[in-house]
């Protein structure tokens, strides 16, 4: 069978492969009016809420747009205008943090380790002792930019101790990784409908403790962006303040439904970290070398050295690839060439074997035979 006559499966950090119950939800319009639409976003803040427990704590507010979209809401709506926000960084996503913070007015001030270096709670410490007039601090929990995982509960613990307020970007983790509102103490936390949830993206969620939003009238200085305006108004009418996007929302009710049917986040960790193992075995067995040390990879998305031989061209290794079915992500990294393979989405390890067959075959009609890393990491393995 032909793999051209069906959808390739995306190895991508998002958009990423969904169910056939998931994409089958899209098939009906609904009225952004009629109460059995409002009725299934209700259902879906009430889920999104039940995965980090934090429905006694957090309201759960839905946004439209991408991801960015919901990060900058919620800096815009937590952060006053005259506050100042510690933002830490060891990837791409930290920086889009610190330049949207700083195109919104707000005061920034960040943090920057190599990108295989996580952030520790010792580091934050340091930075708000030193530093009395940060009010909030923005976190990154997995910089999906290599697949590092920040530890969330210990330095959650010191920004609460110092008496500041935390926002936590946990797109490419809420859903898969444990995260518990009861005993990780957060402001805002934030999401979105096309990640590890498997929904179609178009939709973010920011999860904001309801004793702050409370105060946060006025400080948005976004119309758009305003998530205080935005649950305000979807408490009072119950439906969204703009158009809403209503097959999103349908779609990721269903995928909310499955994600709770498969077990949850125990079992959607489960099965992604056996996608993860298969992938770091095909890896091994193809002489391929990850760019980050297990203990601080997540089992979400892998980052791969490119070979140094020099048949190798990313271009012609993706186009090779997709034809054999998979879709791979290139690298995010600029002092060495890699790529990238997301172990997320409604694939399993079977999938994740055929991915690593794909990527060996490719390497070999294009010649390559040194697979050994490219560049600066040759020096350093
Ligand atoms: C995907 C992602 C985002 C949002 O990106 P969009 O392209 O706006 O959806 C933000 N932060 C992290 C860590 C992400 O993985």
């Amino acid at each position: 069978m032909s793999n051209h006559d069906r959808d390739p499966i995306l190895l991508t950090p998002g958009p990423l492969t969904t169910s056939l119950a998931t994409k089958a939800a899209m098939l009906r319009d609904w009225g952004s009016w009629d109460a059995s639409f409002n009725g299934v976003t209700a259902q879906v803040r009430a889920k999104l809420a039940a995965i980090i427990h934090s429905q006694d704590s957090h309201v759960c507010v839905p946004m439209q747009g991408s991801g960015t979209f919901s990060v900058e809401a919620a800096v815009n709506t937590l952060v006053p205008r005259d506050g100042h926000l510690l933002v830490l960084i060891n990837g791409a996503y930290g920086k889009r943090l610190a330049r949207l913070t700083a195109m919104m007015g707000r005061r920034s001030t960040t943090f920057e380790t190599a990108d295989d270096v996580p952030t520790t709670a010792a580091d934050v410490d340091g930075l708000l002792a030193k530093d009395p007039s940060i009010t909030h601090v923005g976190l990154i929990h997995c910089e999906t930019s290599t697949g590092i995982e920040n530890p969330l509960r210990e330095i959650a613990e010191v920004v609460a101790g110092h008496g500041k307020s935390l926002i936590v970007d946990a797109m490419s983790s809420f859903g898969a990784l444990p995260i518990d509102a009861r005993t990780t103490p957060f402001d805002a936390l934030v999401a979105a409908s096309g990640k590890c949830v498997e929904g179609p993206p178009g939709m973010g969620v920011v999860f904001v403790r309801k004793s702050t939003l409370e105060r946060c009238g006025g400080n948005s200085t976004s119309l758009a962006l305003d998530l205080h305006d935005q649950w305000t108004y979807m408490e009072k009418t119950t439906q969204w303040r703009f158009t809403p996007p209503t097959h999103i929302v349908v779609a990721l009710n269903a995928a909310l439904d499955q994600h709770a049917s498969e077990g949850g986040q125990p079992a959607r960790l489960a099965r992604y970290r056996a996608n993860f193992e298969m992938l770091m075995s095909g890896l091994r067995e193809l002489g391929l070398r990850p760019f980050l040390p297990p203990a601080i990879q997540a089992p979400i998305i892998v980052t791969v050295h490119a070979p140094a031989d020099p048949k190798y061209l990313f271009a012609e290794f993706y186009d090779r690839v997709r034809a054999k079915g998979f879709v791979l992500y290139p690298g995010k990294l600029t002092q060495v060439e890699t790529f990238r393979v997301g172990c997320i989405g409604a694939i399993g390890p079977g999938e994740m074997r055929h991915a690593v067959n794909a990527m060996r075959d490719a390497l070999a009609e294009m010649g390559v035979r040194d697979v050994t890393p490219a560049g600066a990491a040759r020096a350093a393995a």
